[in-house]
């Protein structure tokens, strides 16, 4: 039997429709302004988050990365809660790419309020970096896909406004957030000076990301994309699959929600899971394995035909996508539940 693969929403794979409609894509040379399929994509994901103006690049770390790049000068302070992608996950980028220097809050599920940031705040002085930029997630990844609360977004907001600060969304799993709160992704992204998005997560396309704001910000992200190596030729081919995605594919991620939900409800009766089926609120779920090291039951799980994440010494992440239909649910909790028996046995 085919494994289960939870570990991710990258896994996805095109859909043949998806496939039919990139083998169709009209092209050009991106970097002469030449691809009309990119042009496309760029002006609807700019309309669709409500900004001025979209570029499309290759990964979510380029976008974010980009973005920092292209808001800060070198010794500037990010400011960002400590599980963030951009500050967890990226490499280093941060620091290798726009030498900033990122301050980490304490966030809850990856989410602060408006006076945790100000309490961390400094006045104008030679003595201290210049804070340029606040960073928030939604939904939020290591957060257990935690969608942000809109009070607190508009709280930060008029905050950073306030001070002269940039604030900049990783929005990667954006979409999740808004067909789970029934809201646009344009009101999610009010706030923002600039929103990162992507393509090959939850809405499967295989390759691509996209960074939106002002005109004259996306006009400095590009040359920053060129300096990073993100400049495409002929990127219509795979603009057409995001293109698809967002056409497609954001309806359904509700779901991917009902399917972590019935997964969550699941594994929070089994003997050595802790969580709360509650705090699952789009398609990602983080358990915590209270019986053995959360990479033991990982990789007894994988033997066993099931592949999940751990994102800790003592918690493992399953995430669902449309790579996984929902009748695997029910075949993941067996699983589950037989590998947590024989390991406790
Ligand atoms: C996946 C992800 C990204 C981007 O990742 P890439 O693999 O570089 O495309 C950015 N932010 C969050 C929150 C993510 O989950």
């Amino acid at each position: 039997m085919m494994p289960i693969d939870l570990r991710s929403d990258t896994i996805t794979r095109p859909t043949p429709a998806m496939r039919e409609a990139m083998a169709a894509a009209e092209v050009g040379d991106d970097m002469f302004g030449e691809d009309p399929t990119v042009a496309k994509l760029e002006a609807r994901v700019a309309e669709l988050l409500g900004k001025e103006a979209a570029m499309f690049a290759p990964s979510g770390t380029m976008v974010n990365q980009l973005a920092l790049r292209a808001h800060t000068e070198p010794g500037d302070e990010v400011i960002l809660d400590g599980n963030a992608h951009i500050y967890y996950y990226e490499g280093g980028a941060p620091a290798a790419l726009a030498g900033v220097m990122c301050r980490c809050l304490p966030g809850v599920r990856g989410i602060f309020t408006a006076a945790d940031l100000e309490a961390v705040l400094r006045p104008t002085d030679q003595h201290f970096p210049p804070t340029k930029l606040v960073c928030l997630e939604n939904t939020h990844n290591r957060g257990g896909g935690k969608i942000w609360p809109q009070e607190l977004v508009r709280e930060i907001g008029t905050l950073t406004r306030e001070r002269g600060i940039r604030l900049h969304l990783d929005g990667a799993r954006l979409w999740n957030a808004a067909v789970a709160r029934g809201v646009s992704e344009r009101e999610l992204a009010a706030e923002f000076d600039s929103v990162a998005v992507c393509f090959s997560k939850g809405l499967g396309a295989p390759v691509g990301s996209a960074l939106c704001g002002s005109g004259e910000f996306i006009q400095r992200a590009r040359r920053f994309r060129k300096m990073f190596g993100g400049g495409m030729r002929q990127a219509g081919i795979i603009a057409a699959g995001a293109l698809h995605a967002l056409e497609h594919h954001r309806e359904r991620l509700a779901e991917d929600h009902a399917n972590a939900r019935a997964l969550a409800d699941g594994l929070s009766a089994l003997p050595g899971i802790e969580l709360d089926p509650a705090a699952v609120e789009t398609n990602i779920v983080i358990a915590r394995v209270t019986t053995v090291p959360a990479d033991r039951l990982a990789r007894e799980l994988d033997e066993a035909g099931l592949r999940v994440f751990t994102t800790g010494p003592d918690t493992i992440r399953a995430v669902t996508s449309l790579a996984v239909p929902a009748g695997e649910i029910q075949r993941a909790l067996g699983v589950f539940e037989r590998t947590l028996s024989k390991l406790s046995s």
